[in-house]
């Protein structure tokens, strides 16, 4: 769905579609580069980095796999919980493997930190993290990011992924939702 279709639900648009074809053919060619001749194993954070896993995995022009998992985050709210729920484990070992965490966003971090070193302890050969998005509160947590997309400021977004209550998720680009529309 265009942006232009919820133009009285949003306040600002931050990344065109544009601008996520740009910055994905970049972080793609990172990766080509960085992990060639490697086993590599994207593993994408249901569901917010489907989008973003759909386009990083088609630009990387060296061969990956790519698996899934789920894990709770904030409910329908706007505020991280902190507290993590495997909701939908991987079906692949990650034993031996080098691991590319694909994760729509970053915020508090809660959610990545102990993703990471879930899957560390499984005995993967190496895991880092791609983040499409990322806010200023990031810094705070201890969690080291390879590659990330965006700096964006700290505001609920919505769009390429992002939802509030499962809407907007199909949204073709970035936009600050309307804080009308939460409160
Ligand atoms: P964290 O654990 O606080 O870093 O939260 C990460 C997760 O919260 C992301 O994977 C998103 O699912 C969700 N999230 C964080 N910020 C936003 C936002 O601005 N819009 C939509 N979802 C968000
Ligand atoms: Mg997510």
């Amino acid at each position: 769905m265009d942006l232009s279709q919820v133009s009285n639900e949003i306040t600002k648009v931050l990344v065109t579609e544009e601008q996520i074809t740009a910055k994905v053919a970049e972080l793609a060619a990172q990766i080509d580069a960085k992990y060639a001749g490697k086993d590599v194993l994207l593993i994408g954070v249901l569901k917010g980095a489907v989008m973003f896993m759909a386009d990083l995995s088609r630009a990387i022009q060296i061969p990956v796999q790519m698996d899934w998992m789920a894990v709770s985050s904030y409910g329908s709210g706007t505020v991280s919980s902190g507290v993590v729920r495997i909701l939908k484990d991987l079906d692949a070992d990650v034993l031996g493997r080098h691991v590319i965490i694909v994760e729509d966003i970053i915020d508090s971090g809660l959610t990545l930190s102990w993703l990471a070193s879930n899957l560390e302890a499984r005995g993967a050969a190496s895991v880092e993290i791609v983040a499409f998005l990322r806010k200023p509160d990031a810094a705070k947590v201890d969690v080291k990011v390879a590659m990330v997309g965006f700096d964006i400021p700290n505001e609920f977004v919505v769009g390429y992924g992002l939802d509030y209550a499962e809407n907007y998720r199909t949204l073709k680009g970035v936009a600050v939702l309307s804080p009308a529309v939460y409160n």
